[in-house]
């Protein structure tokens, strides 16, 4: 028969000062199924340190240790966490029970670790709670029980897999005597349906209790008997309900390691809370800087985009500000018919202005008369406050018609609301307002000139008395490049004039400027909530490895009822995922109240949350999450379980 335990020749060392301290010193012994062993020795003389060894928690320095037959040293740290979750059951002097969980909650741990479904869980850990007379604790935490009872919930705990083989590391030493009585007879009672039980204790009173007594003294064993022949050979444990398949043990571990990060947050929450507050204000920084970014440059672009992209402005000359008389006159009537006649022109508007004096009763002003056609206003995006535009009819003939601005008409009329059919001076002539025209507010502000415009047939002849044109506005085709356009409209009037006196001017070049601009100022302040964002996800990082410290005991608990160290990467990650994303969520809702107070102040914008903001949210919070968890995370998996266990 192969024994359950065997212990060939193991050392324990541990690094002390110069040297190692040797704190098992040669053990060899062996352990068949369904035995009641007692491990006895005064205290220091490496008990705890064996019991470690037994349970797969540590390894030894040296020798060999067989479970059933396998080689312990040669199985990874997984396996190794298979076999504490699936074969051993622990029981610790100081219960070591998780204190944010309830008992039942307690019990059921090791079997999530298992992959157990939550039902099949639950009723088992009712089930042995109950066995263990403790029915009525079931949603008490750690701190409400008394010794005796958080004791019984640690061996409901041992057993909730299965429990194999029960290490029990001093379970009496911090009970009353009546409630160690109880526990030692829980303990008889498991090894009589065939659990194998190892009691390590420093009472030989206790350890008379036990089939068969191992004593060790100073990492040595001095005395033992034979191990119990014909005790149990074939191992007939209650099994619990198989485990799931794989993918649903992953998920229902993932679903728990949720739960469990919830579990940790809402015990710390003002700690919760201030770690999100960078996470909350970095968020908010981003989406707002992208939403509001994004309004205002919506806002810029329209601006220009209403005075015309696809127009192009044609003045005599070779630049602004040129005023060689050479040039004045080169732009003519004709060249405006000969290229509206262009297949890709959707009009052209000639422009003759003139400096003015208009004047209503005996209210006088200076003004800039502006010779246009009917399709101005159209081509510039304005629109009327009253009346209209002249019609094809005033134009062919003449007509002493004029629109005004609305600075005009209040410079005219400050009295009058209704002004159409007024009759005003334009320089020496009368004209009879048809329309106010209102200019389209823009974020450069409006102009404070006053400007008239008149039928350009009637500024021509009647009011600047020029036959040339002070420019020309090309509006071309939509879906016609503006720059060829251009090119080809240069060609066209090089050909006509025989030389180049004239020259072009096209928004779009201001449009890409405008662009270039409102990137690079959205990049400049994106990097700024960036800044923010990575000094939130470092507080994150900073709390979560506070915590890894703080936790460090829970981290060993867990380890040792069977967490792999992936569950404890998993658990920690996602706790600080968990707190970024709901840091994002919030922050979200922080921006979206200050895009909402930004839109009462700023009317005109057109702020909306984007699907891309929510997406920059909800990726930012998990990337901060991942990239400052990880660390942290890292740090609590790699603890190693007897290390974790033994810090308080
Ligand atoms: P027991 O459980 O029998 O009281 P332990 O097995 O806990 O004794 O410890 C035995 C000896 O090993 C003690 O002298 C203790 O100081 C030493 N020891 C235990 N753990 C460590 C450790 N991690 N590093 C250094 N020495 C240790
Ligand atoms: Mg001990």
């Amino acid at each position: 028969m192969t024994p359950l335990l065997e212990l060939t020749d193991v050392r324990r060392s541990y690094p002390s000062g110069d040297g190692d301290v040797e704190v098992l010193k040669g053990i060899s012994l062996t352990i068949n199924a369904g035995e009641m062993v007692a491990i006895m020795g005064a205290s220091g003389s490496g008990k705890s340190t064996l019991m470690n060894i037994l349970g797969c928690l540590d390894k030894p320095t040296s020798g060999s240790y067989r479970i059933a037959g396998v080689d312990v040293g040669k199985l990874d740290a997984d396996a190794l966490a298979s076999l504490r979750r699936e074969h051993f059951g622990f029981i610790f002097q100081r219960y070591h029970l998780l204190a944010h969980l309830t008992a039942e909650q307690n019990v059921e741990v090791p079997a999530i670790y298992a992959g157990l479904p939550q039902q099949a869980r639950r009723r088992r850990a009712l089930e042995l709670l109950t066995r263990l007379g403790l029915e009525n604790r079931v949603d008490y935490r750690p701190g409400q029980l008394s010794g005796g009872q958080q004791q019984r919930v640690s061996i409901a705990r041992a057993l909730m897999n299965g429990g194999q083989v029960i290490l029990a590391d001093e379970p009496t030493g911090a009970l009353d005597s009546h409630s160690g009585e109880e526990v030692m007879e829980t303990l008889r009672q498991l090894c009589a349906r065939g659990h194998t039980v190892v009691i390590v204790t420093h009472d030989p009173q206790i350890a008379a209790q036990a089939q068969r007594v191992i004593e060790i003294r100073d990492g040595e064993i001095i005395r033992q008997s034979a191990p119990g022949e014909g005790v149990l050979s074939v191992v007939n444990i209650e099994r619990h309900a198989p485990p799931a398949s794989s993918w649903r043990q992953a998920l229902s571990r993932f679903r728990e390691a949720f739960a469990m990060a919830g579990l940790a947050m809402a015990a710390n929450k003002m700690r919760t809370l201030l770690t999100m507050l960078g996470i909350i204000i970095g968020i908010a920084s981003v989406v707002s800087i992208v939403v509001v970014g994004d309004a205002a440059k919506q806002l810029v672009l329209e601006d220009i985009r209403a005075i015309g992209t696809n127009t192009i402005d044609i003045y005599p000359g070779k630049d602004f500000g040129d005023d060689d008389p050479g040039f004045q006159q080169a732009l003519k009537y004709d060249d405006m018919q000969a290229i509206a006649q262009q297949p890709w022109v959707s009009s052209a508007t000639p422009s003759v202005s003139k400096n003015v004096r208009v004047r209503y009763g005996n209210i006088d002003a200076a003004a800039s008369a502006n010779g246009v056609s009917s399709q101005y206003f159209n081509v510039y995006g304005m629109t009327f406050s009253e009346g209209g535009t002249f019609n094809d009819r005033q134009l062919q003939g003449q007509s002493q018609v004029v629109v005004l601005d609305s600075n005009t008409k209040k410079q005219l009329f400050p009295n009058k609301l209704k002004v159409v059919g007024e009759v005003i001076l334009v320089g020496s002539i009368p004209a009879t307002v048809i329309g106010v025209a209102e200019e389209k507010q823009s974020m450069f502000g409006s102009s404070k000139i006053l400007r008239v415009w008149l039928p350009y047939t009637t500024m021509t002849s009647r009011v600047a008395g020029q036959n040339w044109l002070n420019s020309i506005t090309v509006r071309v085709k939509d879906g016609y490049d503006s720059h060829t356009a251009e090119q080809q409209l240069n060609r066209l009037l090089e050909l006509r004039h025989g030389k180049k006196d004239f020259f072009t001017y096209n928004m779009d070049g201001l449009l890409k400027t405008a662009e270039n601009t409102t990137r690079t100022l959205q990049l400049f302040l994106t990097l700024v909530a960036v800044i923010s964002l990575v000094v939130g996800g470092i507080g994150v990082m900073n709390i979560m490895l506070v915590s890894v410290t703080e936790r460090t005991r829970e981290i060993g608990i867990r380890m040792a009822v069977g967490a792999r160290a992936g569950d404890v990467l998993q658990q920690f990650l996602i706790e600080a995922v968990m707190v970024c994303l709901v840091g994002g969520a919030l922050g979200m809702g922080l921006s979206m109240m200050i895009a909402f107070i930004l839109q009462l102040f700023l009317p005109g914008w057109q702020i909306g949350l984007s699907p891309l903001a929510l997406l920059t949210a909800f990726m930012c919070s998990t990337l901060t999450g991942v990239i400052f968890g990880w660390l942290p995370a890292r740090n609590a998996a790699r603890l190693s379980p007897v290390d974790a266990l033994s810090r308080e």
